[in-house]
């Protein structure tokens, strides 16, 4: 680990210790090494209590689109703490920035989706959904239909609905999930999973299993199909060239809703404002978090299509909500942040410009011993470790490259995170040329290190 110089880190760390309880984490093990303490931030930045400063490859967590230290967003916070800190939307209730954000949002959506119901966080949104989904169903005299499909792998949040709907096992054998009325699918991981098919045969078969868990479980029992529309927590899982188009085809034949969780892809990671645009896909409806609001406040929620609107909007009352659903100084950041967004042409200069060569250099590190293959599309991507590139044949799981990988990264200035053996990154959307020069040049370093 690192070394620590500063009396703060271990009085930090000892409070670590002492009091928190941090997310996915193995406590005697974070107790033993202790947190390394990030403190402040700027641009695609951090520095630790320790001055070392670290270029951030995976914008927080996945997250801060518009970069650290956004004077603008800070601003929209305080002048809306200032008007109104807090009020609800529940209740015949309502308030400014809640209604601008919404008119926002669908101004920016894909056609057809000007509805939107807002959370504290992505969990929550897809929580929302399997909850809105049923209702659908019901107000038009299906309740039967109550199965959704989504895939193993996929991360779809961590309350009981959102790590239900996931398909991580290590979640599921905590907790006694999935609850009932959530069944997966295969994904479509074609460097893990594809066996001897070409990746264009093994995205048909992949979509394929859509199709055959529609007629096992029966048509009229299945609400929705939800899914990322590239698995970001799961490993930057991008889908072979046929899959979507397929998946497409299958969905046009069954009346079962389409659920896009743009959470990771939304607000502009792949090029596009949504992930549904890059591959022109044309969901039901989209759960959206992080980018958002940059991360700077929490804010999550669920795009509405035209469809489910009209039947919800003549169903009564849709008995579900949070005391921060479409909260004011959330809302507000969200609103400076999608002007930010369009008004710097962000997402513009990230499909122009700055993604391509991303895209080019991660390539460049497909040449080194340990790497068995590079993907990614946008300021999304992976570096998947093997140790056969032909066979694809991953190293022993006992050896633990990915985090002997990850660790080098940390102590070198670098923030890459370990999914198994697949190295991601998730950069600000606004990181330039020569930062992304550093990123490949410390990354490469990093995988000398590990080999
Ligand atoms: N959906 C996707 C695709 C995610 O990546 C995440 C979080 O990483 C979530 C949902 C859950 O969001 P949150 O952590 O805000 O609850």
């Amino acid at each position: 680990t690192n070394q620590v110089n500063n009396p703060k880190t271990r009085e930090w760390q000892a409070m670590s210790r002492e009091h928190h309880l941090a997310p996915f984490s193995d406590y005697q093990q974070l107790h033993e090494k202790g947190p390394r303490i990030v403190t402040k931030a700027d641009g695609v930045y951090l520095w630790d209590s320790e001055g070392n400063k670290i270029l951030d490859g995976m914008a927080g967590l996945w997250c801060v689109a518009v970069g650290y230290g956004r004077e603008e967003l800070v601003e929209a916070a305080a002048k809306q703490m200032r008007e109104l800190p807090f009020y609800n939307t529940f209740f015949m209730t309502a308030h400014p920035p809640v209604l601008e954000l919404a008119k926002a949002i669908a101004a920016i959506a894909p056609e057809g989706m000007n509805h939107v119901f807002f959370t504290g966080s992505g969990s929550e949104g897809n929580d929302t959904m399997l909850r809105m989904v049923r209702h659908y169903w019901a107000c038009k005299g299906q309740p039967n239909k109550k199965v959704i499909i989504s895939r193993h792998n996929g991360y779809h949040g961590s309350t009981v609905a959102g790590a239900s709907l996931g398909g991580m096992k290590y979640m599921h054998e905590q907790g006694d999930l999935p609850i009932p009325g959530i069944v997966h699918i295969p994904q479509p991981y074609w460097f893990g999973e594809g066996g001897d098919m070409s990746p264009d045969e093994f995205g048909i078969w992949a979509a394929d299993q859509l199709e055959k868990k529609i007629l096992e479980v029966g048509e009229d029992n299945v609400a929705a199909f939800l899914a990322e529309p590239i698995q970001g927590a799961g490993g930057v899982i991008i889908p072979p060239d046929t899959y979507w188009p397929r998946i497409r085809e299958i969905l046009a034949k069954y009346d079962i809703l389409f659920v896009a969780d743009e959470v990771i892809c939304g607000f502009g990671r792949t090029g596009e404002w949504f992930g549904s645009d890059y591959y022109g896909n044309k969901p039901d409806l989209m759960t959206i978090a992080k980018g958002l609001t940059s991360g700077y406040v929490p804010m999550g929620g669920l795009i509405v299509g035209d469809k489910v609107f009209q039947t919800i909007n003549a169903g009564g009352d849709f008995n579900h909500g949070f005391t921060y659903s479409g909260h004011p100084v959330a809302a507000a950041v969200g609103l400076e942040n999608i002007r930010i967004l369009r008004e710097e042409k962000i997402i513009e200069r990230v499909k122009a410009e700055t993604a391509p060569y991303l895209q080019k250099r991660l390539r460049e590190l497909a040449d080194h011993p340990l790497v068995g293959e590079v993907r990614g599309v946008g300021m999304l991507g992976a570096i998947e470790l093997a140790k056969n590139k032909q066979t694809r044949e991953r190293f022993p799981s006992e050896t633990g490259v990915g985090m002997i990988c990850r660790t080098h990264c940390f102590e070198n200035g670098l923030i890459m995170r370990a999914v198994g053996d697949t190295m991601i990154i998730a950069p600000p959307l606004v990181i330039s040329k020569s930062e992304i020069d550093e990123l490949i040049e410390k990354a490469r370093k990093c995988l000398d290190l590990t080999a």
